[in-house]
């Protein structure tokens, strides 16, 4: 497949590994597609630089059979894949999306006649899941129809989520940041709890994940204990993990430094059983998750489940508005007034794929909704562009989603107050790959000032917050 036009270039990606080590060799590492593994000739080894492994895209070019072309002159990639057509600049780090400009961790680069881009944004754009088993060494690529549910995945852990996601070219935690971060000092499991020992108020997110079962606990801006590795297994690499034999729900207990920006200490019970547990986080320096407690996993209790996607997050600011304010900051103050709302429908379940400034994957934020077999799937954004673009936007990509778009948007319009610019159709990672109704708001535009003036007031967030609630049930016939 298409290997004419390959002649032209080799793709590596990036994929961040060992944010520790900062210049592992990466020779070991092996790419899995749908369960295969892939031949690499010899152009197209893996490579890690600074402390990101490369893997050769031009593999799984023609391995997925998309379609790239090269523009010397502008130095521009553009891969094609159905409705997506994706643009990559050599030393730009946006690329555009559908003509829609999305930040890259880091800029394709040019190095001796390869173009290198980041692997884990190019997967996600293009629905492909993406994984990376740190202690394996291998990335794991399954597309939207050759996934079987994980299995295919050889060895323990294979679904990489515990692993330093890719992206992170942050060698270790940054000078200054380190006093605010709080240490876990302990984790264990005992008498079907799983305890951790924080030194501050840490507010966890607590989340499931399916094929095969697993309860994720993400523990924002932590990192571990200079003591805790004397005290349990942790590798270079910062993972671990624990063998449960006593307790038959759970299989392992696994943990790792997810993310290095903001520094994100994630563990995951591999369960054995559809459960989530309590959390109980009374900031008294223990948090402990209780599986003794039959908390039903959300929206298995009959009422209709609503997931709400604060979009960006983390290391990942979204648009910068023009007085300099992150759209991340505008898209989780909003989620979180929704969250108050929501919290006072009775016959309404929710979701959040991000409570505090992490930064969940796209896949991630897909895998949450579908995985929970979620009703309604709202992505909260504000936009970027030109200085004199102004007003409120309600995007979703498949069919099914229209009418909830239609109801969304009447309420948008007219909670913000802000000009009419419809509803559109776009083949977004988040709205395409979810498997229920699911839109996009973008709730204003950062780049106009006078929207911009209106976004960050907690009067606008209150409004819209209101408005997307009575959108919800108005859809759900819950009024
Ligand atoms: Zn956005």
């Amino acid at each position: 497949m298409k290997k004419g036009l390959a002649a032209l270039l080799f793709f590596v990606m990036w994929f961040a590994l060992f944010p520790q080590t900062g210049q592992a060799a990466a020779g070991g590492t092996s790419i899995y597609l749908d369960g295969n593994k892939l031949e690499l000739s010899k152009n197209g080894q893996v490579q890690n630089i600074n402390g990101s492994v490369m893997i050769p895209i031009r593999v799984v070019v023609e391995e997925l059979g998309y379609v790239v072309d090269w523009e010397k002159k502008t130095r521009t990639v553009t891969i094609q894949q159905q409705d997506t057509v994706m643009k990559l600049v050599v030393d730009q780090s946006t690329a555009l999306v559908n003509g829609t400009k999305i930040q890259m961790p880091v800029a394709p680069k040019l190095v001796s006649d390869t173009v290198i881009v980041p692997l884990r944004f190019l997967g996600e754009q293009m629905g492909l899941s993406v994984s990376w088993d740190n202690q394996l060494k291998t990335v794991y690529l399954v597309t939207p129809a050759g996934g079987n549910g994980g299995e295919t995945s050889p060895g323990d852990g294979g679904d990489g989520d515990t692993g330093t996601p890719p992206g992170d070219t942050d060698s270790g935690t940054q000078p200054g940041q380190t006093d605010n971060l709080a240490n876990v000092g302990g984790i264990s499991f005992s008498d079907n709890r799983l305890m951790i020992a924080v030194d501050q108020n840490v507010t966890p997110n607590v989340f499931t994940m399916a094929n095969p079962q697993r309860v994720v606990i993400d523990l924002p801006n932590t990192k571990f204990a200079d003591t805790f590795s004397s005290g349990y297994h942790l590798d270079s690499t910062q993972n671990g993990f624990i063998d449960i034999t006593e307790y038959p729900e759970v299989s392992k207990v696994r943990y790792s430094l997810y993310n290095n920006n903001p520094s994100t200490v994630r563990i995951v019970l591999d369960m054995n059983v559809v459960k989530m547990g309590e959390l109980i986080n009374e900031n008294d320096g223990l948090i402990i998750l209780d599986l003794n407690k039959e908390v039903s996993i959300p929206g298995s209790n009959g009422k209709k489940l609503v997931v709400i996607d604060a979009g960006h997050g983390g290391k990942d600011p979204g648009a910068i508005s023009v007085t300099g304010k992150k759209e991340k900051d505008f898209n989780l103050a909003v989620t979180l007034k929704v969250q108050e709302l929501l919290k006072k429908e009775t016959n309404i379940d929710f979701v959040l794929t991000r409570s505090s400034d992490t930064y969940p994957s796209l896949s991630d934020r897909v895998k949450i909704a579908n995985d929970l077999n979620a009703d309604l799937f709202i992505s909260i954004h504000a936009n970027a562009g030109s200085a004199t673009a102004s007003g409120v936007e309600t995007y979703y990509t498949r069919s099914e989603s229209l009418a909830l778009a239609k109801v969304m948007h009447k309420y948008l319009v007219a909670s913000s107050g802000l000009t009419d610019r419809g509803v559109r159709s776009k083949s977004l990672h988040v709205t395409r790959e979810t498997k229920m109704p699911a839109v996009l708001l973008e709730c204003g535009y950062l780049s106009n000032k006078s929207d911009n003036a209106k976004l960050y007031t907690e009067d606008f967030q209150d409004r819209v917050a209101a408005g997307i609630v009575k959108g919800i049930k108005e859809y759900l016939g819950l009024q």
